[in-house]
Formats: C-alpha cells, structure tokens, sequence
C-alpha cells in the first residue's frame, strides 16, 4: 500500500499527461512558456484571485511574498508552530524573526488567541516590529481566517497565507489561497494538486504586489529581463509542469477533491469511535492533504504506527518537531518548554494514515480493521 499513491494516478491520466508533456517538449519553449501563462489564468479563476504568479516552489513563493512586503531585519513574522519548517524559514532567511505561535487543539492551525498574546508581546518588548502573520492552512483545512483577519486588522498587519497544503480548501465557498494579502501554495508532487518535480505559485488581489512579486521571481526584472532594479530570484516554473499541472487541475476540479473528501468520510465513520479523527469546522472544507487522528499518548501513537507498518501500512509522523525545539532556531527563545505547549503535546501523539482520491473503501477498511483490532486489544 502506498501513503500517497501517484503512481495509480499517473496511469489514470496518463493519456493526456503524457500529450501535454510532449506538446511542450515540441514547443521548444521550455521555461515559462505558454502553458505557463494559461496555468496561471486558470489558478485564479479557481482560486478566486486577481493575480497568479507561478514560481520554482512553494518555500519560493513565500519568500517572494515576504519580499514583495517588504520584510528583512528587525522585524517579527508570526506562524504556527506546528508547520513544515520552510513557514519559519524563509523568515529567518529574510533576515526577520520568527514568532512561534501555539496552534488549536482540534484544527491544528494557528491559534487566534496566542496569536494576539504574542503580538501584544512582542509590542511590549520593543526588540522588533509585528510586521506579518504567516498562516498555514495544515493538512488541507484552511485556518481561522475570520478571527486571525480581525487580529490582523487591529494591529495593521499582513496576512501571508501559507496554502501549500490547503490547494482546494474552503471556507463557506471562498477557496484556500485567496485568504490574506498574500496568498502562496506548493505544486510538490505529494501536495493536494502536486506536479512531477518543484512548482509554486502566488495569489494576491492587490496589483502592485502583483508586479513585484512577478520582479522578484526573475532576477528583480524591471522593464524587460535584462533591467534589474532589485534583487531577486531564479523561480520560475517550467513549461512541462505547467502543462501537467494543467491536466492534473482538470482531474482536480472534476473529481479528486471530492474523491479524497469520500475516503475522508469512510475513515471518519469507521474511526470516530476508537481515535480522535479530524475535526473540520461548520462552513469549512478541507483538502485533505492528511488524514491525521490523535493517539492519547506518545507510546499509543508509537506503538499504532508498529503495528501499522507490521501489516504493511505505511504511516507518517507529521511533525515530530515544532518549530521551537528545532534546533536551527536555538537560542531564539529563553523559555524552550512553555512557549507552545499543544503544538508540543501534538507533536507526541499525532499520525498521519493514508490518503489520496484513489483509495478504495476496502483500503479505509482494512487500516480501519488494523486499528481497531490493535486498540481494542
Ligand atoms: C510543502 C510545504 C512548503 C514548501 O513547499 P515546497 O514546494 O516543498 O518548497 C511550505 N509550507 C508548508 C506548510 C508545506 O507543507
């Protein structure tokens, strides 16, 4: 069994994928060719943006988005600390610190509450200046944007909307990456909508950040290529991804979503009673980049995961470190335990099963009959 299986989706599409791939080799236009430009149409029509700019990857995209804002040295950058490292990064990169920010017990997501403490915080201690919130939409669920847009709002900050898991997700019919000033996703293959190497892109309804984030992914570009007027990057997305990316939305859009939203609700039903399953708030849907349960205790989760793999489940511990223990970013923080303690207690006990739009009911019952059979031992 495989944990993602792209290689059944591949013989799925592999008619069209494989035409695509040989027009644009036919093109001769191999970096940001047509099927690029089309791509990037297509993804803010779906998403519900005005702008897209495709990059090289989704840790690009968000340096592009701090970049567009304009963020370096001396300033905070709030994220969760229960993220994929490249959220707290591509801050530190910048120049700029990184604020790890506790997250919800049931969404896994930033948590609105210390989010407004550690701003208040930091304000407080003066050192640096709140300058931008990267929110991560985890495991394909969006994030509390009502309550973090009202954070933002008061304390006149950005939001910088890390959707590289969330491609799909939904509040009340408004679509993950459209969220915040700034919105970034990641097109690796194992992503919700993922292509066959790096890819990225960026959203923004605002034009001027627009044009600056379409400089800072070719070499700071001014009025053609060879004007540089600031210091960029080489991020650019290639033609043959763009033309896969293009059939893979397509398959995306016409039944993926909603496939991996039907296995998510055949684990739900057979799970629900024996682990703590996903929560999804009324009015949200999710992705499912994960299906993630919660064990009460590390050993629970550490022995489930044996087990799993005993009987030839591959499973996942996402993330076994938060940001604030990770030790790149030691000597950030003086109080190392207390600063985030859900992100820490999840880092223990989460796993993460399984999942993709071409499992089958026999594959949610069988891992679920593992799982059960090991727990009600
Ligand atoms: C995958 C991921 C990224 C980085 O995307 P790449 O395309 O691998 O650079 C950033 N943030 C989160 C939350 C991710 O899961």
């Amino acid at each position: 069994m495989e944990f993602r299986d792209l290689k059944r989706q591949y013989s799925v599409l592999k008619q069209e994928i494989d035409k695509a791939v040989a027009n644009a080799l036919s093109s001769g236009a191999y970096i940001m060719g047509q099927p690029v430009k089309e791509l990037e149409a297509l993804l803010a029509e779906y998403v519900g943006s005005k702008h897209c700019i495709s990059c090289g990857n989704g840790t690009d995209a968000l340096t592009i988005s701090l970049k567009t804002l304009g963020i370096g040295e001396g300033k905070a950058v709030f994220l969760p600390d229960f993220t994929f490292f490249a959220t707290a990064e591509v801050v530190a990169m910048e120049g700029a610190h990184p604020v790890f920010v506790d997250v919800d017990e049931k969404t896994f997501n930033i948590s609105p509450q210390d989010l407004e403490t550690k701003i208040k915080e930091t304000i407080a201690d003066g050192k640096y200046t709140p300058a931008a919130i990267i929110t991560v939409d985890l495991f394909g669920l969006p994030a509390d944007y009502p309550a973090i847009e009202e954070i933002a709002c008061k304390y006149a900050i950005p939001i910088i909307e890390d959707g590289a898991q969330g491609f799909g997700g939904e509040i009340e019919g408004k679509r993950s990456c459209s969220f915040g000033t700034i919105g970034t996703t990641s097109f690796f293959p194992a992503k919700p909508l993922g292509c066959y190497g790096d890819g990225g892109a960026i959203f923004t309804d605002n034009e001027e950040f627009a044009h600056l984030a379409d400089s800072y992914r070719v070499h700071g570009k001014g009025s053609y290529k060879y004007d540089n007027v600031r210091i960029g990057l080489n991020s650019r997305l290639d033609t043959i991804q763009a033309a896969i990316l293009q059939v893979k939305l397509n398959a995306f859009k016409e039944y993926e979503l909603e496939a991996v939203n039907k296995v998510a609700g055949w684990y739900n039903d057979r799970l629900c009673k024996i682990v703590e399953t996903p929560f999804i708030p009324d009015g949200y849907k999710s992705s499912w980049a994960q299906y993630t349960i919660k064990l009460p205790t590390q050993s629970d989760r550490d022995d489930l995961q044996a087990k799993l793999r005993s009987s030839g489940i591959p499973s996942m511990v996402y993330y076994p470190i938060p940001m604030h223990k990770q030790s790149a970013f030691s000597g950030l923080h003086t109080s190392e335990e207390e600063i985030c303690p859900v992100a820490t207690s999840l880092s223990q006990r989460v796993l993460s099963l399984p999942m993709h739009p071409y499992m089958t009911k026999e594959d949610v019952d069988f891992i679920s009959s593992v799982i059960y059979g090991h727990i009600a031992d």
